[in-house]
Formats: structure tokens, C-alpha cells, sequence
């Protein structure tokens, strides 16, 4: 085959506080790896979703933000959110929260994995004993905002917010995790559940999971209920390949599952629309960390592994995977480490050390 290779056009968004000194390190890195294998990338960068933003024109996203980023291929996302000038709930649901809806981002993707040279909080564990991913559920179900409050302030007071499942929410996300296991050499899934306590909306996950898994003959698949697969992330974190939860059982692990692995400054995120049909969002899971901006101090793994996760989702798997062997490198040599790891580099400087290892 000839002619022109395709050129990716990336939406960059660097937002509030250490994503603006995070995300040109994750630049720098993505740029070597494409380098290095071919990809060819066009960066677009918007200064909105960013308090800075806000204060010029009152509100987080231009009106016409939609037309601005929606054709894009991927959004590459620093951190939003500077709580002493503005309410979270303003930044996240004017910026993040927007993108997740109105891009149809239904499945929130991190990996859970343990690096080299950071120690994890579980005693004994090593690099391989914990090596998995969570999808989360992100559209729908405890998070649905139908319910309300009746008799306020009288000894009658009632309140109801109820979970929605509906057949396409849960399919697709079972399907998306479905797809990744399969493509995994352990071929494993973990479905999150609770349907000994809930006794509408989880006994009927766990018919879809079931009616799922007849498509996906190779996949081996068990479930747990939420409150013992908790525990077992911690006791037993090597039985895990990719575990599936509803938005709720969703988000609590996956906050658990990077927890296990050491510090909040490595672990990368994705809000993917896997149809393709919008772009999805890559970001680290930390915030904007107000309290150590502007220093730069932050450490930029967790952004410089969102961009191997965006370039693996664009189907640049070599260029992805020579991000994430540079990550382990750095890190497993222990040599430059910023010190939120116990070494005193700065964000520059680790980010110079991967995208050299990746060269
Ligand atoms: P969110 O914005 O998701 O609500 P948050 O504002 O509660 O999160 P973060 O901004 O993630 O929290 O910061 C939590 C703590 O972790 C802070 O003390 C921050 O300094 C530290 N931290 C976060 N990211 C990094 C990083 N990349 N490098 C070093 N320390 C970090
Ligand atoms: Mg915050």
C-alpha cells in the first residue's frame, strides 16, 4: 500500500495548577516516541478548562468548545480545578464532566500495575504480582441523579435517588472489558457485583455478564461481590486481569487499585468512547495539587503514561509500548526520581530521563 500516512490531530488541554507543568513533559515524551516509530501527530492547544480561563470570561469552555475539540482524534488533558478560586463542582461539570457526556466517554479505563523501584503500600509485593486494568461504567447507574427529597425538615423526611441500568449502558461496558480480557494473554475477568444486598439493578448486571461471556468462549470470567473484591484487591491483587464495576463499584476501585501500587503521581487514566464516533480523554489520575504548583516538583509519569495510553488507543502500539518500557526504566534505575518518590529531580528533568530512554 501507498500514499500519505495518516496524521493524528491531538487536542491539547493543559487546565489548572501542575497540569500546565506536567503536560509539556508529556509532550516532550509522546513527540520522541512518534519520532522514533513513525507516528505522525499535530497538537492543537486550548487554553480553556482552566481557571484562568474563567476569570477572562466567566465561564470554564467558549460556547462553541464542541466544534473547537469534537473532531479531533484525542484529547490530551492536564488536571482542572483550583478550589480556593472556584468550586469544584463548577470547574469539573463545566469542563471534564461536559466532555464525558457530551463525547459519550462510557468506559473509564486505568491500569493498575506495579512499577519498578515504587514500593507498594502491600507488603512483599514485586513488579508482575500486580499487573491489571479497571473499566469503570461512567454514564450511568448509582450516579443518575433521579430521585429527590419529600417532607424536608419534618420527622417524615424522605429521600430516594435510584440506580438506572438500561440494556445498551450495561452491554457496551461489558463488551468493552469483554474485548480488552480477550485481548490479554491471561484472558481473565472480574465482574464487580452486589447482588446478595441490591436486588434489582445487580442481579440483572450479572445476567448481562453472564449473557456477555456466552460471546467470549476464551475469556475465563468470576465475579465478586464488591465489599470481599475490595479486600481481595489488597490480600490478593495477583488474581486480577480486568475487573468490570458499575460507575459507582467502578470508581471506588479504581481509586483503590492505583492506591496499591504507591503514589498518586504515576497513574495514568482514559474516557474513552471506543466507537470512535467523539474523542476520547487522556489524563493522569491526580488533580491540579494547588499545593505544590508552580514549583515543579509534580511528577509527570502519571501524565507521560496517558500519552502510551492515547497512542495505544489510536492503534500506535509500538510507540505506546516503547513509552511505558522507558517509564519502567527510569523508574527501576532509581537514579532520577522526583520526590514525591524520595529523590529531589523536578519535572523537567524526569521527563527528559523518559523521553531519553525512549530515543
Ligand atoms: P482531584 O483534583 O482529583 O479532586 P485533589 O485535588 O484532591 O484531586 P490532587 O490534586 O491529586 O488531589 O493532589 C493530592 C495530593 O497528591 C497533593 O498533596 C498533591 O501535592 C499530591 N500530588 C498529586 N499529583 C502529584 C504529582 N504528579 N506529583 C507529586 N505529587 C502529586
Ligand atoms: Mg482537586
Amino acid at each position: 500500500m501507498s500514499g500519505a500516512k495518516k496524521q493524528y490531530r491531538i487536542a491539547v488541554i493543559p487546565g489548572d495548577g501542575i497540569g500546565k507543568e506536567v503536560v509539556p513533559e508529556g509532550l516532550r515524551v509522546i513527540e520522541a516516541a512518534a519520532k522514533k516509530h513513525g507516528v505522525a501527530l499535530h497538537f492543537d492547544h486550548f487554553d480553556f478548562a482552566s481557571y484562568d480561563y474563567y476569570e477572562k470570561h466567566g465561564q470554564m469552555m467558549p460556547d462553541d468548545w464542541k466544534e473547537k475539540i469534537g473532531k479531533h482524534d484525542a484529547i490530551y488533558f492536564g488536571a482542572v480545578g483550583w478550589p480556593a478560586k472556584i468550586p469544584d463542582h463548577i470547574s469539573l461539570w463545566g469542563s471534564l464532566i461536559k466532555f464525558r457526556r457530551e463525547f459519550d466517554q462510557y468506559a473509564n479505563l486505568r491500569p493498575v500495575r506495579l512499577m519498578p523501584g515504587v514500593p507498594s503500600p502491600l507488603v512483599g509485593r514485586k513488579p508482575g504480582d500486580i499487573d491489571f486494568w479497571v473499566v469503570r461504567e461512567n454514564t450511568e447507574g448509582e450516579y443518575s441523579s433521579v430521585g429527590g427529597r419529600m417532607f424536608p425538615d419534618t420527622d417524615r423526611e424522605f429521600v430516594t435517588q435510584q440506580t438506572v441500568m438500561t440494556r445498551t449502558g450495561v452491554d457496551r461496558i461489558l463488551k468493552f472489558a469483554f474485548e480488552l480480557a480477550a485481548s490479554r494473554p491471561k484472558k481473565h475477568l472480574t465482574s464487580a457485583t452486589k447482588s446478595n444486598g441490591i436486588s434489582i439493578t445487580m442481579p440483572y448486571w450479572d445476567e448481562r455478564v453472564e449473557a456477555m461471556a456466552r460471546n467470549y468462549p476464551k475469556v475465563k470470567w468470576d465475579k465478586y461481590h464488591i465489599d470481599i473484591l475490595t479486600a481481595n484487591f489488597v490480600l490478593h491483587p495477583d488474581w486480577f486481569d480486568v475487573v468490570v464495576g458499575s460507575n459507582l463499584f467502578g470508581d471506588i476501585l479504581s481509586d483503590l487499585g492505583p492506591a496499591c501500587t504507591g503514589t498518586i503521581g504515576i497513574a495514568p487514566s482514559g474516557n474513552i468512547n471506543p466507537e470512535g464516533d467523539y474523542p476520547s480523554v487522556f489524563e493522569p489520575v491526580h488533580g491540579s495539587a494547588p499545593d505544590i504548583a508552580g514549583q515543579g516538583i509534580a511528577n509527570p509519569i502519571g501524565m507521560i503514561w496517558s500519552g502510551a495510553m492515547m497512542l495505544e488507543h489510536l492503534g500506535e502500539k509500538d510507540a505506546a509500548a516503547a513509552i511505558v518500557t522507558a517509564i519502567e526504566r527510569t523508574l527501576g534505575e532509581r537514579t532520577l526520581r522526583t520526590r514525591d518518590l524520595g529523590g529531589n529531580a523536578d519535572t523537567t528533568a524526569c521527563g527528559k530521563a523518559v523521553a531519553e530512554m525512549v530515543e
